[in-house]
């Protein structure tokens, strides 16, 4: 069942991607990694970790230090608390706890609520579960999550609701009343709430950030994945973790003991530290950054003809392609490396019913340098400037 749910579902497009705008020399805003690196101090702390012989096998569900430093995470910044050793879970990334979570949480025959887009990990993920997935289209331009929507796609075996908030791709950070439409369905169920939280600390001025086990009903309901990847900018170490009550976490943890056991230990050693230093005044600087690169590239794409929809979090831009061209997401995408030099991410492969509307969106990525994003810039303008004629109307 796996097998052929996988098969369908094909390559992933993010090293599809990067692997064109390599070959083409394109500047790639497609894949969601940073070209530079985060703080030294944190690759400090990871030479320190491998000269001090943190070099075997660590404790299966995390380094004592490193799951005392999420716990403590979860208090300062939400209001959590967490028991480090049960209620906390590290992995090779987010990506293997969605994995984790799918696989320990479901049974074959379970179907588990999917927000259109999505991260392209669920529904490879429910299939390697031997669930399936039931799909709720967030709609263009809003992507507000619609209550009668929700309802229509439960059924007596649905066990899981996936959230992700902020949200990769459309930069929605959901609202206390969505989070809430949500709990109560939750709560109402019985169901367990997955909450992939990779962007919680990029959600530009006027949106919140409010974790859904906050929620009422939701703290005993509720497993919320974290990562490294987006806050230190160190997406190649994959370092990913999950919180949630002692139950949830220990049948998350029966399947990660056995994907992969325990991530790399100095890596998890050194993002202890990182964690331990790098608080409050350093997601408020990183902010700032990321708010200035977005609107740098948001007036970019308006001066080259796209029509963006301004991200309230993550750190990506989608457009819409309405009076631009009449041509889909992936040839657009394609053509775009060849004439423009800039690559993107075509969202419709996020897609599993309203494939139409991601067929008319474009994502950019923004965790980039000044130069990079520059360089974009002015690509983008020269290739606008060179297809007046072409343009549709
Ligand atoms: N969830 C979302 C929504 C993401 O965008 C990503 C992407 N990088 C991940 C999970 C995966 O995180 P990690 O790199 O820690 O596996
Ligand atoms: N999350 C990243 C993105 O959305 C990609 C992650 C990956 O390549 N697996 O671009």
């Amino acid at each position: 069942m796996a097998r052929q749910a996988l098969a369908a579902l094909g390559t992933s497009i993010f090293p599809e991607m990067t692997r064109l705008a390599v070959e083409r020399g394109a500047v790639n805003l497609s894949q969601g990694f940073p070209d530079f690196d985060g703080p030294p101090e944190i690759v400090d702390a990871a030479v320190t970790a491998l000269k001090a012989g943190h070099n075997q096998y660590g404790r299966s569900m995390g380094l004592p230090a490193l799951v005392e430093q999420i716990a403590a995470h979860q208090r300062r910044c939400w209001g959590i608390e967490v028991d480090p050793l049960t209620e906390v879970c590290a992995f090779a990334g987010a990506t293997e706890g969605i994995a984790a979570a799918m696989i320990g949480l479901l049974e074959a025959g379970d179907e588990v609520v999917l927000f259109e887009p999505y991260y392209d990990g669920y529904p490879a993920t429910v299939a390697m579960a031997g669930a399936t997935a039931r799909v709720v289209t967030l709609r263009a331009p809003a992507f507000r999550v619609e209550e009668s929507a929700l309802r229509a796609a439960l059924s007596p075996r649905t066990r899981m609701i996936v959230v992700n908030s902020p949200h990769n791709p459309t930069g929605r950070v959901l609202s206390v009343e969505e989070l809430d439409v949500i709990a109560r369905v939750c709560v109402e169920r019985d169901l367990v709430a997955l909450t992939d939280e990779v962007y919680e600390h990029l959600v530009f001025a006027g949106a919140r950030h409010v974790p859904l086990a906050t929620r009422p009903g939701m703290r005993e309901r509720t497993v919320a994945l974290s990562s490294t990847g987006k806050t230190f900018s160190f997406t190649g170490w994959k370092v990913g973790w999950a919180t949630g009550p002692a139950p949830l976490i220990a049948g998350v943890q029966r399947a990660h003991q056995f994907l992969t056991f325990c991530a790399a230990t100095p890596l998890h050693a050194a993002m202890a530290t990182a964690l331990e230093r790098f608080q409050q005044s350093f997601f408020t600087s990183l902010l700032a950054e990321y708010t200035a690169r977005r609107d740098f590239l948001v007036d970019a794409l308006r001066a080259a003809g796209f029509s963006p929809i301004v991200p309230e979090g993550t750190y990506f831009v989608l457009c819409d392609l309405c009076g631009l061209t009449d041509e889909d997401d992936v040839t657009f995408a394609r053509r775009l490396i060849d004439e423009a030099g800039v690559a993107a991410i075509p969202p419709s492969v996020f897609y599993t019913h309203a494939k139409e509307e991601g067929r008319r969106l474009l994502r950019f990525a923004f965790c980039k340098r000044e130069q990079t994003l520059d360089e974009a810039a002015r690509r983008l303008r020269a290739w606008h400037a060179s297809r007046p004629r072409e343009r549709a109307t």
